[in-house]
């Protein structure tokens, strides 16, 4: 397939109406009436271009996506919700393989071009689940980027074996070490920190920590990450999810905070939880912090939501963070495309001439319209070629 193209009629970043050429994968020209006879022509209908959206964290090994329907009935804990999901996935028995193609399908067709998705990796379970997403990301290379995150879901240190088991996986292609609520899960912040650090300083790679623990708790974990990055010169290479301590600490607790997420370059993710407090985005954004959202899960036994929409997920976390004016609803759309792109160190990203044409074209007046309204994309190019086109994924 011919990985240059002529896009017609778009608004960059709802500006003027212009072409777009696209010349062996790279964005060449962008300009009003461009003429290349030579290649296919797409049409954009005046929509809105954006650079592809960035879905930086789910979980893409366990979603249900385009199965029956399941009925959630877990309990409120994490502890319980990870036991549910071990019967749950037993009984149903569903493969990686399928369903992460499920999902990473319905993504393109949602205008994501690159996703970063963390993937089970435990003794009774092994390397099973990143095995099928390994195989997904090479069916799907050409259409989507995608991180691995070798994720200890049921904790590192209460289940011998895994710490192997994560060293393997970045052997076999995880891009980065996870790690979990240090305290809780381990009930050994400092060895658990350790151990992953460990892994990712002798593999070279990058770290996303899930840390859901709340208050002091999770301030004293974040603390703790930032002292392991700067020792181990891994600035610009660790991310946090989800962090909803930031949320709950004081104003002088959280500038001390952010002041060490800022010196160590740690970068958050947040996708505007639902029930719980949370980081607050703007505050973050204003001192220097990277901030990138995600879908988290979608449609799996930890519950029914998520439909891998990006532009939702946007709207979801203005709506949580009580954005009402357009100026914080752009910063919303620059954390699911810049910040993401930054977070899964992107480069060329963008939808200027010398960037790579990872591109998403979506109906709506202004950008924040298009958040609100969600139309169907009307065009998801991924490196010069039509992935998508009017909702529907073409790969
Ligand atoms: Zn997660």
């Amino acid at each position: 397939m011919s990985n240059s193209l002529l896009l017609r009629n778009v608004r960059p970043l709802e500006g003027n109406c212009v072409d777009v050429l696209v010349t062996d994968g790279v964005v060449s020209r962008v300009g009003p009436a461009l003429e290349a006879p030579d290649v296919p022509v797409v049409e954009g209908h005046n929509g809105i271009l954006l650079p592809g959206l960035v879905d930086a964290h789910t979980h893409l090994d366990k979603t249900h996506w385009g199965q029956p329907w399941h009925r959630h009935s877990a309990g409120p804990t994490i502890q319980e919700r990870i036991a549910d999901e071990r019967r749950v996935r037993q009984r149903l028995g569903y493969s990686p393989a399928v369903q992460s193609a499920s999902q990473v399908r319905q993504s393109i067709a949602m205008g994501t071009t690159h996703i970063r998705t963390h993937v089970d990796i435990d003794t009774e379970i092994g390397l099973a689940n990143l095995e099928g997403v390994l195989a997904t990301r090479e069916r799907f290379q050409d259409a989507l980027t995608m991180q691995i995150v070798a994720f200890p879901q049921s904790g590192l240190l209460v289940r011998p074996g895994t710490q192997e088991l994560m060293t393997e996986a970045i052997r076999l292609g995880a891009d980065l070490v996870g790690g979990i609520d240090p305290s809780s899960m381990d009930r050994d912040p400092v060895r658990h920190l350790d151990s992953i650090f460990a892994i990712a300083d002798q593999q070279g790679t990058g770290v996303d920590i899930h840390l859901h623990e709340p208050g002091m708790l999770g301030a004293f974990a974040l603390e703790l990450i930032a002292e392991r990055t700067a020792a181990l010169g891994m600035r610009g290479r660790v991310t946090v999810s989800h962090a909803f301590c930031l949320g709950m600490v004081d104003d002088a607790y959280l500038d001390h905070l952010t002041g060490l997420l800022v010196d160590n370059r740690i970068a958050i993710m947040t996708h505007g939880p639902g029930h719980i407090e949370f980081p607050p985005v703007r505050c973050l954004h204003e001192a220097g912090v990277t901030l990138c959202c995600g879908s988290d899960g979608i449609r799996d036994s930890w519950g029914p939501y998520g439909n891998a929409d990006m532009l939702e997920r946007a709207m979801l976390l203005g709506f949580r963070s009580g954005f009402r004016c357009d100026e914080d609803l752009e910063l919303v759309l620059d954390i699911i495309t810049r910040g993401g792109a930054e977070v899964m160190e992107t480069e060329d990203y963008g939808i200027t001439p010398g960037c790579r044409a990872d591109l998403t074209v979506v109906a709506g007046e202004t950008r924040v319209e298009a958040i609100m309204s969600r139309t169907p994309r009307i065009a998801v190019i991924k490196g010069g070629r039509l992935v998508a086109a009017n909702g529907n994924c073409l790969i």
